[in-house]
């Protein structure tokens, strides 16, 4: 996380905008550096940093289809009750998680435990466990055993292309702090 991912928070980008104040990113500040990546990243980071909520649906709905060309280009081989419907939870998922991630339920996210230092079950990092097994079981309704042994790696491969549009928006956004 770099100062400027640390300024895209509801709380202080001003989204009525005219704001004089020096150093304040703006939604238009943002569009203006990311112009060049996809429209589907750029989706993505209007709608991770709180900027326009308006997107929403059309993203889930086009990585919706991507899992369904990646399941397909895979030869995903699904089982039993599995089918489109599953990808599509899947992928909700993992865009959810992604754009939202989880927080550690002990530190509450702050990654230190009252005074004592570090918290011992993120290690500090304030992040939660992610998706697990069990959730992803629930959530797709199929056995632990499944999920962990097909499901899973679908998450993993889903959540990596996640990370990538972050890296490519995190770069975009470096230059916010060199022309700012
Ligand atoms: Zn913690």
């Amino acid at each position: 996380m770099n100062e400027i991912m640390a300024m895209l928070t509801p709380k202080t980008v001003d989204l009525a905008g005219g704001g004089k104040g020096s150093g304040e990113v703006t939604p238009q500040m943002v569009a203006a550096v990311i112009h060049d990546l996809k429209p589907d990243v750029q989706r993505y980071a209007f709608l991770k940093y709180s900027l326009d909520e308006s997107v929403k649906g059309v993203l889930f709905d086009n990585c919706y289809l991507d899992t369904v060309n990646i399941a397909l280009k895979g030869g995903w081989k699904l089982k039993g009750d599995e089918d489109a419907g599953t990808l599509s939870i899947l992928s909700d998922m993992v865009l959810e998680e992604s754009i939202n991630p989880s927080i550690c339920s002990v530190c509450n996210g702050a990654g230190m435990v009252n005074n004592k230092g570090s918290c011992g079950v993120c290690g500090g990092s304030g992040r939660g466990t992610g998706i697990s097994v069990r959730k992803t079981a629930k959530r797709l309704k199929v056995s632990k055993h499944r999920a962990d042994h097909f499901w899973m790696d679908k998450v993993r491969l889903l959540m990596g292309r996640y990370i990538e549009w972050e890296h490519d928006i995190d770069s975009a956004l470096k230059r916010l702090t060199r022309t700012g």
